[in-house]
């Protein structure tokens, strides 16, 4: 018999005592604010006595991690945001498929990998904003319009590295084909008031302080402003409106934040459990609430805020669709010289 340290009888006795299957846990690897999520975890242990270890960070970071520990990752869940993402972690192979019915009820097709490995949680709408002082609404563009010469030295959108950007690209391809949003995105670029710098909130910011007469921004920044301590983000906030593009045609340019099992939980069941809570509707109703955002499961009451924004048609284009064009829409983006 091989001789052991002290230590190391210690940690077989260890192991013998708490097997890690008698533990009910979920370790979550989370790329979302720990307000947006934090407390619906609470309320998840509250009612299922499922432990949640939650690890917050950046989603790239979040990933690179997941990618790095390989089967080793303690990671059971995987929560970040925008379809490009999600479609990344698949195929890095970081992701395993859940098939669960309650899964499919709840959210549509669209709104989920078709493979079952990962699946939306909430919606961000992706519209055009404009400066409700310099713009009348009957001269609104689709998409497509932004390219229109008639909006040169008009518009403010973030740099082409963003993902909301890139998976807003990927629609204009999956509508109009690769040529036509090369086209369009050198009309784009073409009407660009000043380069992309900043994230969303920079756009409205500058539509409203006359830096350029329409913003593209997710409508929960534009939530969040209005509802902002700082006032010089009241102020901008209630400067732009939002115009819902596309209304006869495909729709508005959505996309999913999101959760996925790992390909190395190792509390693989609670993780699902945790998966299906996060889609049911009192989950649901708080947390599209808590960011501004729209819940991914019909019917669910929207917050006043979004509410008030009215109603919309949106673009169906599944998800997974997003992701896969995501390589295509950068070489787009590229060519198209933006920045
Ligand atoms: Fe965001």
């Amino acid at each position: 018999m091989a001789v052991m340290t002290p230590r190391a009888v210690g940690l077989v006795i260890l192991l013998l005592v708490l097997p890690a299957s008698a533990v009910a846990e979920v370790n979550v690897y989370s790329a979302r604010k720990e307000a947006l999520i934090k407390p619906l975890l609470a309320r998840f242990t509250a009612d299922t006595g499922i432990e949640v270890n939650l690890v917050s960070g950046n989603a790239d970071a979040l990933l690179q991690r997941l990618q790095s520990e390989g089967p080793n990752s303690p990671a059971d869940l995987f929560i970040t945001v925008d379809a490009g993402r999600l479609h990344r972690a698949k195929q890095a192979g970081v992701l395993q498929p859940v098939d669960s019915v309650v899964l499919r009820n709840a959210v549509p097709a669209s709104y989920r990998d078709p493979d079952g490995f990962w699946f939306g949680l909430s919606l961000r709408a992706r519209p055009i904003m404009y400066a409700t002082d310099r713009v009348a609404p009957a001269e609104l563009p689709t998409y497509e319009g932004l390219a229109d010469p008639r909006w040169r030295s008009r518009l403010c959108i973030r740099s082409s590295d963003n993902i909301y950007n890139q998976s807003m690209v990927a629609s204009i391809i999956a509508a109009n084909g690769p040529e036509q949003a090369l086209q369009w995105a050198r009309g784009l670029v073409a009407n660009l008031a000043r380069a992309p710098k900043g994230g969303d909130r920079d756009q409205i910011m500058a539509a409203a302080a006359g830096q350029c007469d329409i913003a593209i921004a997710n409508t929960y920044y534009l939530g969040q402003m209005l509802k902002s301590e700082d006032e010089q983000q009241r102020k901008a906030a209630g400067a732009v409106a939002i115009h819902w593009p596309n209304q006869n045609g495909r729709g508005v340019h959505l996309n999913v934040s999101g959760a996925a099992v790992t390909a190395a939980a190792k509390h693989t069941e609670d993780a699902v459990k945790l998966l299906e809570y996060l889609t049911d509707e009192p989950a649901q109703r708080w947390y599209a609430e808590a960011n501004d955002e729209y819940p991914v499961r019909p019917a669910t009451p929207l917050s006043p805020t979004v509410a008030a924004w009215g109603t919309f048609k949106a673009d169906t284009v599944n998800m997974a669709v997003l992701g896969e064009l995501n390589a295509e829409a950068v070489r787009v983006m590229d060519r198209a010289g933006w920045k």
